[in-house]
Order: structure tokens, then C-alpha cells, then sequence
């Protein structure tokens, strides 16, 4: 294994990879560091292609010592679509959507799932707890059921109810919450703390390795493009782990020599009716705000008051990308155009990039000929809510 130990992006400090950590003392999320010029010497480019179709080809990168500790379910090395009717549609002809519908559980969450689930199993996790918008607790209850390691979830009931039905199936200790996920993560806090250290605290970004699986989205990119980064990446933002795991993977496969200097511009798309991101970034802020009255169709996405904040909007800035807010009506109307032009049911988040794509190259930000890739982070048949067949004739 080449993880060396987990750095602290806010104030410095290092800490032991080999011992559970939530955050730094400094209340930071906290980073895993790899000898990038051992993996150099280890491996190179050439050889992803001949290994299995999945996100542990990357296993050099990724922080699981012992193969037995690896749980999968073949997640990952998602379909990189291209989408040029639509594309051509709002002028973007070189557009192509990631499909992470297709992994197991049927969101991104599988990622991080997979590789934060093997690693704790390895440092000797017995149960983890997480708040979630629904999602992240399937796919975190799915692999610890894999895992042999317990799982408590703490889930709002506006979540979609599949997500419910899969923490159950999965034997989960599953509580619903008449809240927010902010609230979710209050009664996890609570259950940790009475736990005396029998339960570990998995939330989004309080340990270090879920951002671990989620990176892999922009290695798997990168790979499927030729080594050849595009030009624009866009991502429907909630806790931002993918986004910030897709600026850590650009620089790390810089720093090891396998891309240019050139990185993409990213743009993190957040609902008009719960941006905190978007406000913080326009407002040129280090720190996000927390959103009062948080509410959109795009439930993943449904985050006021990220805990990833200070990096998200690094990452954007770093990049020269831009934060964007689009419209629930917006999101839907963009959702069918697009399944009807293209044959693909997305979920509302990935659709939200779709409209931000389509303004953003309206407005002249994506300009003509760019190549960009747009994350569909779900399954649409997650969410059947989104198309309304209420008017389908019935034959008698
Ligand atoms: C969780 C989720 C997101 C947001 O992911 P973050 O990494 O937390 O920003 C987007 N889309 C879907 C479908 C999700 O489940
Ligand atoms: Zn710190």
C-alpha cells in the first residue's frame, strides 16, 4: 500500500493513517497522502487497461492495505456517453455524460461506499452510523452488510423511499427524521457519543476514505478520454465529495506524470432552492453560510450547510471554474428533453448539470468546441416522481 498518512488541508497538522480519524483537531475534513513517486515507479498507464473493470484498477491510489479487506460489488469504470443530439441541442456538441446509474445501489455513493467500508473494516470498524439524504446510507448499509459490519442510519423522511427499503433490506439499523440532513447528523452525533467508541462516525466527509472512492469518478474520466482531461466538469454539489475528489485525482495524476498541466474547469450545480456553495462562491467567500428553508427536487443535493465548504470552493477556484443555481422546474423540464432526445432516465441531480451546461454555454462561460462532461450521479429509476404519466391512455 502506498498511503503514507492523512494531512490536514486547513491547518497542516499530519496524522496516522493506520488509526481511525474523524476530523483534525482543527474541525478540517482530513486528506489521505499516497508516495506518488513509489506509485509512479509501480505502475504506469499502460497497465490499467488490462485489469478488472472497476475502481480498485486504481488500487495503488487507493488506501486498502490487505486485497481479503476489499468488499465490492463491481462498482465503478462507469460508461462515458456521448450525448451529441442533445449536445448538439444546446450547443454543446462535444458533451458527454458519465452514467453512474449503472453501479451498484444505483447512485455514485457506491464509490465511496466500497472503499471507506473496506477500510474500516481493515483499521477494525464493528459498526458505522452516518446521516444521509438517502443514497449514501443505501449504498453505506449495502456494503457493511457485505462487510459483516453493522450499520446505523439516520435518514429524513422526505428521502426517496427506495433508498429506505434498501437500508432495510441491507439489515440496518435504519431512523427516519421529520428534518434535514443537518438534523440526521445531530441524533448520529448523539448515538457516536453514547457509544463509548462502539460506533464510528462515517458521515460525509468525518472520515477520511469515502473522498477515496469518489476520487476514482475522475481518474475513470481521464483513462476513458486517453489520458486527455476535458475541458469543463460539472457536478451536481451537495456535500461536494465528488467534486472534491475529482480536483484531488486531476492533481495527483498530474503530480504523478500521467496528465499536462491543463486541468478542467469544475462547476458545481446546486438547486435555487438550497445553494449554499453558489452564494459563498459569488460572494467570493472562503466559508459558506448555512441556507435557511432548504428544499428541491433534487433531494442528493439537499445540503445547507456542507461540511466540505472550505475545499469545495477551493477546488473551484484552484480550477477557474464557477458555481451555478438552476430551477426545479428548470431541472425537470431539462430531465425529459433529454431522456426523449437521448434514451437515458437521469436523476434530477445529474439533470440539474445538464441545465447549468446548457445556461453556462448560453451565456458564453463553455465556449463553442469545449469538451464537457457532465455527472449523472443516480439511477432515474430511483426517482419515478420525476415524470408524471398521469395522462398515459388506458385501452379498455
Ligand atoms: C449524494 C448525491 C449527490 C451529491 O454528492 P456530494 O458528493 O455529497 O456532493 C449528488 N447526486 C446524488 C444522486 C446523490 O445521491
Ligand atoms: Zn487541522
Amino acid at each position: 500500500m502506498y498511503l503514507t498518512h492523512l494531512d490536514c488541508p486547513r491547518c497542516g497538522r499530519e496524522h496516522a493513517a493506520d488509526q481511525l480519524h474523524n476530523l483534525c483537531e482543527c474541525g478540517s475534513p482530513l486528506l489521505a497522502r499516497y508516495d506518488l513517486p513509489a506509485v509512479a515507479k509501480a505502475v504506469t498507464p499502460e497497465h490499467f487497461p488490462l485489469r478488472p473493470a472497476d475502481l480498485w484498477r486504481y488500487r495503488e491510489l487507493l488506501p486498502v492495505a490487505d486485497p481479503r479487506h476489499v468488499t465490492t460489488l463491481g462498482e465503478g469504470w462507469t460508461p462515458l456517453l456521448r450525448v451529441p443530439t442533445y449536445g448538439a441541442e444546446i450547443g454543446i456538441e462535444d458533451l458527454m455524460v458519465k452514467d453512474e446509474g449503472l453501479i451498484p445501489t444505483g447512485s455514485f455513493k457506491a464509490r465511496g461506499a466500497a472503499v471507506g467500508v473496506s477500510r474500516a473494516r481493515e483499521l477494525g470498524v464493528q459498526r458505522i452510523a452516518m446521516p444521509t439524504n438517502g443514497n449514501a446510507g443505501s449504498a453505506w448499509a449495502t456494503y457493511a452488510a457485505r462487510a459483516g459490519m453493522g450499520a446505523t442510519i439516520v435518514m429524513p423522511l422526505a428521502a426517496p423511499g427506495i433508498c429506505r427499503r434498501e437500508c432495510v433490506a441491507a439489515g440496518a439499523d435504519l431512523r427516519l427524521i421529520d428534518g434535514l440532513i443537518g438534523d440526521a447528523g445531530r441524533r448520529v452525533a448523539e448515538l457516536v457519543a453514547e457509544s463509548a467508541g462502539a460506533i464510528f462516525d462515517a458521515g460525509t466527509l468525518r472520515e477520511p476514505y469515502r473522498l477515496e472512492g469518489k476520487k476514482t469518478m475522475g481518474y475513470e474520466i481521464v483513462e476513458q478520454l486517453g489520458w486527455q482531461p476535458p475541458d469543463v466538469i460539472i457536478y451536481p454539489t451537495g456535500g461536494g465529495v465528488g467534486l472534491i475528489g475529482i480536483h484531488k485525482a486531476l492533481h495527483e495524476l498530474r503530480e504523478l506524470g500521467w496528465i499536462g498541466d491543463k486541468l478542467p474547469r469544475l462547476v458545481a450545480v446546486q438547486s435555487t432552492g438550497c445553494a449554499p456553495i453558489v452564494r459563498a462562491f459569488a460572494a467570493g467567500e472562503e466559508r459558506a453560510r448555512p441556507w435557511a428553508d432548504a428544499q428541491t427536487v433534487a433531494f442528493g443535493i439537499t445540503v445547507p450547510a456542507p461540511l466540505g465548504d472550505e475545499l469545495i470552493l477551493a477546488a473551484l477556484r484552484a480550477s477557474a471554474g464557477t458555481a451555478v443555481a438552476v430551477d426545479d422546474a428548470d431541472i425537470l423540464a431539462d430531465l425529459r428533453d433529454f431522456a426523449g432526445r437521448e434514451g437515458l432516465l437521469l436523476c434530477p441531480e445529474g439533470a440539474a448539470c445538464l441545465t447549468a451546461a446548457r445556461q453556462l454555454r448560453a451565456g458564453g462561460w463553455i465556449r463553442a468546441g469545449e469538451r464537457v462532461v457532465v455527472l449523472n450521479t443516480g439511477a432515474g429509476l430511483k426517482y419515478p416522481e420525476t415524470v408524471d404519466v398521469s395522462g398515459v391512455p388506458v385501452l379498455s
